[in-house]
């Protein structure tokens, strides 16, 4: 039964982390971390030893970490902790080095001495993360220069991209709008309103918004082959043969898996595209420009009546019917206080989930404005937390995900949000097809627009690889992958061939291809709910077997030991393509 404390708390506390930010125990355990990640480990140390030392200062930094980005969200103009983050910053960069130093270490074991290795009660449980450590140390060139290459990626690699986040920072475009008056706008506003209601307005803002991008072409052409080539020449001289290896075991992933995924894709376009063309009808025209594909077709229901009661309320009592469990669990987080939630000036955008292994407990941090929207990323967030909340049995190195599996739970708990929703005998005819509206966008999204920038990405560094590439041959292979994805779904003048210097995710230096893990993770989460609607309640506890596995297993043995499911085979991923099929008829598509 739900029960949701009334009033709902919308502030959270931190007080069982730390009593508070500069109190003796927050000083004494920022004292204790600096000391035991200045002294290296003693000479004679066994292996065992020092994997279980390195698990421990993982987790202290991960819990310091967790603390100050929970205070520096709540308020973004605290410098005291923007301080202790920088100062953070700098143990980070010590813990790589010691991270460093165990890879190589694992990596000169031989088989036999590695298989022993395992077996120490200091690894049980651990032989999944102990191995991708020492298959992440066979790819590292030797100490020093590895040390020269972190050196040289601060003015080569990253700069190219600050160099980026500098230049597009600043851009600013002169704008007019339907009713006549013109403005100056800065890039950083283009986004929004290309996702206005009103046509002119975002065929405005990307008319006149793409001409920073086209005056800076050869500048953010220079960049974005600078970062490619740099990446290239680290894969050779790390014995990488291939520039997915490095994201597909980021993601814990195959290489079969991501072809299987997007070859169904391919094969599927049809479907999302069928919401496209909806959308076009709507609209009346033949089909959509670049600039329409983010526009909602029905406009978002007034909801000045929906309270932070009532949306804990709805969230509470929609997992409680499908999902008593996890019911049960958000009903706790707002007991224990564990939800930040109150709209105050002074706070960062946006919404996260966080949490510490050090204290297994979870903490979800959002805004409330009374939309619907924000009720779905309640439930978004608390699908987050409840995914750390299985894995709490789990020591911590076997307790992290990669990002492909990251999104699993956040979108099953949305899911269940949403189908409630659909089902409340509350629901009015406008809420019900803005909902539907809000499907469909995501489904574009996430089949068509992300695994168009993954065919872009891998198209371009074919060709980097066999030297520099153009400003205009980016926009030709830009323009290709659109075609390929959206097919006539598209205007013949509507793709955005420029997308590739206006996307900032191309630019990204820490990661590449930030792109796949979502799809992956959309498409998985797709199929899980699928299989929900089909077993009923008897699915739920082989979903918190999966959940417990994403820490302790690639997605394939994940997948294979709980749901008993091949990822490795297209028609997986077919499947979970045409589980969108009954909310496009739903909507008219
Ligand atoms: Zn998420």
């Amino acid at each position: 039964m739900p029960s949701v404390p009334s009033p709902a708390p919308d502030r959270w506390s931190l007080t069982s982390w730390f009593s508070a930010f500069g109190a003796p125990d927050y000083l004494a355990f920022k004292d204790a971390l600096a000391a035991d990640l200045a002294s290296p480990p003693p000479p004679d140390s066994s292996l065992p030893t020092t994997v279980a030392a390195f698990e421990s200062l993982s987790v202290r930094l991960g819990h310091l970490s967790a603390f100050l980005g929970c205070l520096s969200a709540n308020n973004a103009a605290d410098s005291a902790v923007k301080r202790d983050e920088a100062w953070l910053a700098t143990l980070d960069a010590s813990f790589s080095k010691r991270r460093a130093a165990l890879q190589a270490s694992l990596a000169a074991l031989d088989d036999d001495a590695f298989a022993s290795l395992l077996l120490a009660p200091e690894c049980k449980d651990a032989s999944f993360a102990i191995s991708r450590l020492r298959t992440a140390g066979r790819h590292q060139m030797d100490t020093p220069r590895e040390a020269l290459a972190a050196d040289l990626n601060v003015d080569g690699l990253h700069a190219w991209g600050r160099l980026y986040d500098t230049l597009t920072g600043k851009m600013t475009f002169p704008m007019t709008f339907p009713d006549g008056h013109s403005e100056s706008i800065p890039m950083a506003r283009r986004r929004a309103l290309m996702a206005d209601p009103d046509r002119r307005l975002r065929a405005a803002a990307f008319l006149h918004g793409q001409q920073p991008f086209l005056d800076h072409a050869d500048t953010l052409a220079a960049a974005l082959n600078g970062i490619a080539g740099t990446r290239l020449t680290l894969y050779k001289n790390r014995s990488i043969p291939h520039f997915l290896d490095a994201p597909l075991f980021d993601g814990a992933l195959s290489r079969d898996t991501l072809d299987a995924m997007l070859s169904a894709i391919v094969d599927n376009a049809d479907l999302p595209r069928r919401a496209i063309r909806l959308a076009a009808k709507h609209q009346g025209t033949p089909a959509l420009a670049f600039y329409d594909l983010e526009a909602p077709q029905i406009p978002a229901p007034a909801s000045e009546s929906l309270t932070w009661q009532q949306a804990c309320e709805t969230v509470s009592s929609a997992f409680h019917k499908a999902y008593p469990r996890l019911g049960d669990y958000f009903d706790s987080m707002l007991r224990n206080s564990w939800i930040e939630a109150q709209p105050r000036p002074g706070k960062r955008p946006g919404a996260f989930c966080t949490g510490s292994l050090l204290k297994r407990e979870e903490r979800v941090y959002m805004t409330w404005n009374g939309t619907v929207h924000d009720m779905v990323t309640l439930a978004h967030e608390a699908g987050h937390a409840w995914h750390s909340c299985v894995l709490r049995s789990a020591r911590p190195m076997a307790a992290e995900y990669p990002m492909t599996l990251a999104e699993t739970a956040s979108n099953f708990g949305e899911m269940i949000l949403l189908d409630g929703l659909m089902k409340s005998p509350d629901l009015t005819p406008a809420v019900r097809q803005w909902l539907l509206d809000q499907e469909l966008l995501r489904a574009h999204a996430y089949l068509l627009n992300i695994p168009m920038r993954y065919e872009f990405e891998r198209s371009f560094y074919e060709a980097r690889s066999l030297g520099e590439v153009s400003a205009e041959d980016l926009s030709k292979l830009m323009e290709q992958a659109q075609r390929k994805l959206y097919a006539d779904t598209l205007l013949p003048d509507g793709t955005d061939p420029m997308f590739w210097a206006s996307k900032m995710h191309f630019f990204i230096t820490g990661v590449s291809f930030y792109n796949f893990p979502y799809v992956f993770g959309y498409l998985l989460s797709q199929a899980l709910f699928a299989r929900f609607h089909e077993e009923g309640p008897a699915f739920l506890p082989r979903y918190e077997a999966f959940l417990a596995l994403t820490g302790s297993a690639s997605c394939e043995s994940a997948a294979r030991q709980t749901l008993g499911a091949d990822i490795t085979k297209p028609d997986f991923w077919a499947n979970a393509v045409r589980a969108i099929s009954p909310t496009l008829s739903a909507a008219g598509a």
